[in-house]
């Protein structure tokens, strides 16, 4: 049975950070457009934007050993680094926008100022941490990095993991006090809130079933009701932020973009210590080094965390496979993806992932102990009895055909648009959160190019780096650096406020 049918100017799929930070530039942007949300979960922010279901590092390349590699003459190249700080400025500036707007009213309900640091042993990372150091710490964006191979500073900025370490393995960091630590679930619900005080009709337990373009050229959604009845609703623009659920709805629009695309599901599990005298004697985010054959977004790191006004500690992500595309997701998701158009694309990512895939599916069969042993290489004296296992959220991975050779694994995300702009869809899930602001604008750009003009003094009000490289303006950093960190709170001689969610 059909009930409700409305027509709007936007439709947003998915209530996760995505979803939230489009309908919130939008907003700002065109306070008149009707904004619609259909989200099949109870809440906001309940899939991979949920805290628990991933890392929350605000991703802004201080940390991260695989967003600079080693070119063959032995320099580093951090060209991607540079790309993904400068994508994180936006964000917060972004964020700050909200706070001075009034929208947002206690940062410190998402943000919170944390050390991020690199962690490698061994002479040749040693080496390599040393020369990456050298190549970012004379870059402004990454200025007051530091390093260290001395084991007495070592201990003063990570006792957990320095002391009781048997060998005399070489052992280096570098740390940088500017690094954050996002909650990104709580961003997304704030973010919802505040859509839903601008009059943004957002319904939960609505699932979107199918996706078709009407005769006048609108989008018709069959929507499945809280109560299994069927609902149609139409829109000029969807946007289909669906985390890992985006690309069976992208296929069903039937675009032309859509074609050839698959998708590579990666689960992750984290550990979660429960002993809150360990818990107290970290506070930052440590990156380590992928394990030779994972997957770049495995890469273990030990985690301060703070969720649900307490400070916590995490370790992982371990990667592994799961058929599913969504934490909440059927074990069919992988299965019916696969499309006549993508089924070559799809069989040879298959043929050439078979290592990785081997990789994935031995890391779900771990054992309990066998994670501690990775856990072990940070903290040598980790108690078992400290450590809980929780499932984090699934990553979708975009297969596409590239200059590479076809059925080629991506692990970036993207903006899939049709032509005309009166539809797109994200995929992929790396750096992911952290430059949500980024990636909506570079979809507001991409389908909306006709406005643009009109919009881009307001884009520019909000974010002032908008259309300009940092890197070149390193005045502009110094500007940016100090006015977001004091607006967010971030400074170092800001009192630290955990409080309940406020919102306007
Ligand atoms: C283990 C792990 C660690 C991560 N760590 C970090 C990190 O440290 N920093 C960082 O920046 N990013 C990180 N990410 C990535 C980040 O979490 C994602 O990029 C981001 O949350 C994606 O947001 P989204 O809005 O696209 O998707 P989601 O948050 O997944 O939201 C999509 C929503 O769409 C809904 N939906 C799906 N299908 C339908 C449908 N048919 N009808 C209605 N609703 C639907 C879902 O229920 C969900 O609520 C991590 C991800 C994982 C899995």
């Amino acid at each position: 049975m059909s009930s409700r049918e409305t027509k709007t100017d936007v439709i947003l799929i998915g209530a996760g950070i995505m979803s939230a930070t489009l309908g919130t530039l939008l907003k700002e942007l065109v306070p008149e457009w009707e904004i619609t949300v259909f989200e099949k979960l109870e809440n906001a922010g309940e899939e991979s934007s949920n805290e628990w279901n991933n890392a929350g590092t605000g991703h802004a390349a201080l940390c991260e050993l695989n967003y600079t590699v080693e070119n063959p003459d032995g320099s580093i190249d951090i060209s991607k680094a540079i790309k993904i700080n400068e994508q994180f400025q936006l964000s917060m500036q972004f964020w700050s926008y909200l706070v001075e707007s009034k929208l947002i009213r206690n940062p410190q309900d998402f943000i919170i100022p944390l050390p991020h640091m690199s962690l490698v042993q061994g002479e040749q990372d040693v080496t390599f941490l040393k020369k990456r150091f050298e190549a970012m710490s004379n870059n402004p964006l990454f200025q007051g990095m530091e390093f260290s191979d001395e084991p007495q500073k070592l201990m003063e900025w990570i006792p957990l993991i320095i002391q009781d370490r048997p060998s005399n393995e070489p052992i280096a960091a570098t740390k940088i006090d500017s690094g954050t630590d996002v909650n990104f679930g709580a961003l997304t619900r704030i973010l919802f809130d505040h859509l839903k005080s601008k009059n943004v009709d957002i319904n939960y337990k609505h699932s979107v079933d199918n996706i078709k373009r009407t005769r006048d050229g609108l989008w018709e959604l069959k929507v499945r009701n809280d109560s299994g009845n069927v609902e149609r609703h139409t829109a000029k623009f969807v946007f289909i932020g669906g985390g890992g659920g985006s690309l069976h709805l992208l296929q069903k629009s039937g675009i032309p973009e859509g074609k050839h695309i698959g998708g590579f599901p990666v689960s992750g599990i984290f550990m979660v210590c429960n002993n809150p005298d360990v818990v107290a004697q970290h506070h930052a985010k440590v990156y380590g080094k992928a394990k030779v054959g994972a997957p770049p977004m495995s890469v273990p790191h030990l985690d301060t965390r703070f969720i649900d006004n307490k400070k916590s500690l995490l370790f992982g992500p371990f990667a592994g496979f799961s058929p599913k595309f969504l934490k909440t997701g059927s074990i069919f998701d992988l299965v019916t993806s696969v499309k006549p158009d993508n089924l070559v694309t799809m069989l040879s990512a298959g043929a050439k992932n078979m290592s990785l895939t081997k990789y994935l599916i031995e890391q779900v069969m771990l054992s309990k102990e066998k994670r501690m042993e990775e856990l072990r290489e940070f903290i040598p004296n980790a108690k078992s009895e400290d450590w809980d296992l929780v499932v984090a959220g699934q990553r979708v991975q975009v297969i596409k055909d590239t200059e590479a050779g076809k059925g080629t694994l991506q692990f970036g995300t993207e903006v899939i648009s049709a032509a005309d702009g009166s539809i797109a869809a994200l995929l992929g899930a790396s750096p992911g959160a952290s430059t949500a602001v980024s990636v909506m604008l570079e979809l507001i750009k991409k389908c909306f190019p006709q406005q643009m003009k009109a919009w881009e003094p307001k884009i520019k009000e909000m974010i002032p780096s908008y259309g300009v490289s940092l890197l070149k303006n390193p005045e502009l950093i110094q500007e940016i650096h100090t006015s977001t960190a004091r607006t967010l709170g971030l400074s170092e001689n800001l009192p630290l406020q955990i409080t309940r969610q406020t919102v306007s």
